[in-house]
């Protein structure tokens, strides 16, 4: 990247490199103002979790739901996790950050239980650095142990990029997981590059199909045949599968006709806030569109 901008900068000529290097530098001052920024927010609360419903595409009950990371900024509002952690990742950040996420979690799920609500699993994504660090199952423990949480209500959702980049030691890390009882699922499977021959390995329970696959089911693109395949290989393996960004009543008849198992998408609930997710399933609410099916 450095050579490609000698290059350019070489090529533009003399003039150009004082700009090309101070747009670099503007870059960096953004980075760094974005990370103190979110130092700030963690120090100041204004983190917060969505939960989005995971729902059984056969009975249609809500089994569990993904936490979503939001950050409410004091000047331009909601911010997504896109925005945000990738940074977190590539400072580190998201040590603390994940930290409070899967803490705030398990909190929440247990309140939820004390709330007299159906007991749900809460899935957690865990991005790749927090995946690495060594204190990761401990800190796992911690969270569930502080909240008063039994293991068997949390999920962990790793992709593929996390596993293949050290095998044997990720492989290592998701039995530790599995031993302590959580579960662990594969997040947007299909997009990375894990081979089929790891996946045998790997102690998990559930892939998740991703979104770009499922956007255009029913069209007669090739999606359909992706999504099939994960299916079935899915099923092969004794895993369940679960089809993330399910937007349509095309999508979802596909997806029920071919045999996934579960579904989480804006057909049924955006992400919602905890208050929002617990109305919602004390008032038994079942997406329409099953009923129909089951
Ligand atoms: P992901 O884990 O694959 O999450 C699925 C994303 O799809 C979420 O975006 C969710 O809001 C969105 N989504 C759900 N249903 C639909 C739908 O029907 N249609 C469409 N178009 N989108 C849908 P979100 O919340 O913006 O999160 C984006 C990504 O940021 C997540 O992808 C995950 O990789 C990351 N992320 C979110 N929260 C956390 C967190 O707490 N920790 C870490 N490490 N990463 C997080
Ligand atoms: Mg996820
Ligand atoms: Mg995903
Ligand atoms: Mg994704």
């Amino acid at each position: 990247n450095a050579d490609a901008a000698m290059y350019r900068a070489k090529e533009l000529g003399k003039n150009n490199i004082q700009f090309y290097t101070r747009e670099m530098n503007a870059s960096i001052e953004e980075k760094l103002l974005l990370l103190e920024g979110l130092r700030r927010a963690l120090e100041e609360d204004q983190f917060h979790l969505l939960y989005q419903p995971k729902v059984d595409l056969h009975t249609g009950q809500v089994f569990g739901v993904e936490a979503l990371v939001r950050w409410q900024h004091p000047e331009h509002g909601m911010v997504g996790p896109d925005r945000f952690i990738p940074l977190a990742e590539e400072s580190g950040l998201i040590i603390a950050l994940g930290d409070w996420v899967l803490r705030t979690a398990c909190a929440q799920n247990r309140a939820w239980q004390d709330a007299g609500l159906p007991p749900l699993r809460v899935s957690v994504n865990v991005s790749p650095r927090q995946f690495e660090e060594p204190q990761l199952v401990q800190r796992v423990q911690r969270a569930l142990a502080d909240a008063g949480l039994a293991a068997e209500w949390l999920e962990l959702e790793v992709t593929e990029g996390v596993i293949m980049r050290d095998l044997q030691q990720a492989v290592a890390k998701m039995a530790m997981v599995k031993a302590m009882g959580a579960s662990l699922s594969i997040d947007d499977f299909g997009t990375g590059y894990s081979s089929l021959s790891a996946l045998k390995s790997f102690p998990i329970s559930t892939l998740k199909i991703d979104k770009s696959f499922v956007r255009d089911l029913g069209n007669g693109g090739g999606d359909e045949a992706i999504a099939s395949s994960i299916i079935s290989l899915a099923h092969r393996l004794k895993l369940r599968v679960i089809a993330e960004g399910v937007e349509t009543e095309q999508q979802r008849a596909f997806l029920c006709e071919n045999g996934c198992d579960e579904m989480q998408g804006y057909l049924f609930s955006r992400p919602l806030p905890p208050e929002q997710l617990a109305s919602l399933l004390s008032s038994g609410a079942r997406p329409r569109l099953l009923t129909a099916v089951a």
